[in-house]
């Protein structure tokens, strides 16, 4: 069947019109199966989701046995809960990470953004400043697709379409991407200190008291490809943000639940926490959608102090099935200390790309943490020159990396002033040495 024929006998509508997707079968641990047999290495564990591999019968029987034993499907929004909901929410939070102490889940990583700020604006309207309803997020960033997590996402080919829809009460500044925008004289210290003077100005320029939260990813994902903040970046937004009341908004749905070889990414940072966390992705390893909300125990007791009970919900909200996957997915985490050995296997992995991949002439930056990595293509090594965008060269790679039975995730369109072209390489916890080779 041809590309054209397929495209018109299918009643899905494909992300893509001229390419003809690949049917995938089955999974075998780190591998995706095709309908021909041959096996594809998931590298990027798509959009770095499956943790734990393509199969795992462990979930499947906890979701097999959920299903058996237990309700599919409560609605979080009656009078009502359900075991798996409470005892994922336990597993997360009973040691209270930096203070979070309550959680909500969602299905998607927008889902949890929109949560995310609609929260932050009813904190405030219960904390007696209903005008603080600005949110400053920064460049090139992707928080989701939704309008609402559209609204503070910087991806400017993702925003297009929609302008007319997008809030004029978000602001941005600039990204910690220091390959590029840290001066060749300036530590790391006066780079962190620059971008906060720069935040810091934003928040007055808007006027602090106005000012609900900054949403940032705590390691860019997608948009600038793996990149943590140099040190001291989010001790200075941390202290401005306390500064002026503003809530600490981490988006940890790609990089969060222990890829980065830390439960929580901001551990790694040297600060007490976020007072509103996201997460998604990793938290049910892909077995069934689920992401959340983790909320400081101060946002709690604001909100609970208010007169209405939680002005956010959703018809499948806190879905069982969900977070009975997940529970099984954080069980085995836990009990074969996966976090650990993500930290582990991470130094193995930056070894090789940066034995293997770094001397590659196109190859400008190799960065990551845990087994979250992205390198970063350049026309010009030494001037660091950029590809075109009009060139899609991450493309390219990624199109013979598939050829060479390796399924990589590469850059999703243009965010902004800067083309960073990229690929994730992100493989499952439980990857092994000659996996990683
Ligand atoms: N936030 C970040 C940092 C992401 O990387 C993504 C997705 O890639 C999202 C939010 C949106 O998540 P979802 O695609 O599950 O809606």
């Amino acid at each position: 069947m041809t590309t054209d024929e397929f495209v018109a006998r299918s009643h899905i509508l494909h992300r893509s019109f001229s390419e003809r997707p690949a049917k995938i079968v089955a999974g075998d641990g780190i591998s995706l199966v095709l309908e021909s047999g041959k096996k594809v290495i998931d590298a990027s564990c798509g959009p770095s989701v499956s943790c734990l591999g393509h199969s795992q019968p462990e979930i499947t029987e906890a979701i097999t046995n959920h299903l058996k034993n237990d309700i599919a499907y409560v609605y979080s929004g009656s009078p009502y809960t359900n075991g798996a909901t409470e005892e994922l929410a336990d597993i997360l939070l009973s040691e209270k990470p930096g203070g979070l102490s309550k959680a909500i889940f969602v299905n998607s990583g927008s889902e949890a953004t929109d949560a995310a700020l609609k929260l932050a604006v009813q904190y405030w309207h219960e904390r007696g400043q209903p005008q603080r309803t600005h949110f400053i997020a920064r460049k090139q960033s992707y928080h989701g697709n939704t309008i609402g997590a559209l609204c503070v996402s910087g991806h400017e080919s993702r925003r297009e379409f929609y302008k007319d829809f997008m809030s004029s009460n978000v602001t941005f500044v600039d990204p910690c991407y220091a390959y590029r925008m840290k001066g060749d004289d300036e530590s790391d210290e006066e780079f962190a200190q620059r971008l906060g003077r720069q935040f810091e100005d934003e928040i007055l320029r808007i006027g602090p008291d106005r000012v609900a939260g900054f949403v940032a990813e705590t390691v860019s994902g997608t948009t600038l490809g793996c990149l943590p903040a140099v040190p001291g970046y989010f001790r200075a937004i941390r202290d401005i943000c306390d500064r002026y009341g503003v809530l600490l908004i981490l988006d940890e749905i790609i990089c969060g639940m222990g890829k980065t070889g830390t439960m929580h990414a901001w551990e790694q940072e040297g600060i007490r926490g976020p007072d509103i966390q996201t997460i998604g992705k990793a938290l049910g390893a892909g077995f069934v959608p689920l992401s959340g909300v983790l909320l400081h125990q101060k946002i709690f007791d604001a909100l609970s102090a208010g007169s209405g009970g939680l002005a956010h919900g959703h018809t499948f909200q806190a879905h069982p099935l969900a977070c009975a996957a997940a529970v099984a997915a954080q069980r085995i985490i836990k009990r074969d200390n996966l976090i650990e050995r993500t930290a582990q296997m991470g130094h193995k992995l930056e070894a090789l790309l940066r034995k293997e991949i770094g001397p590659m002439a196109l190859v400008g930056d190799i960065r990551g943490r845990g087994l979250f990595w992205a390198v970063e293509f350049v026309l010009d090594k030494s001037l660091k020159t950029a590809f075109s965008p009009k060139a899609n060269f991450c493309n390219q790679v990624v199109k013979h990396c598939l050829d060479s039975g390796l399924n990589i995730l590469g850059n999703l369109g243009h965010t902004g002033e800067y083309q960073v072209d990229h690929v994730l390489v992100c493989p499952p916890y439980t990857v092994t040495e000659s996996e990683l080779e």
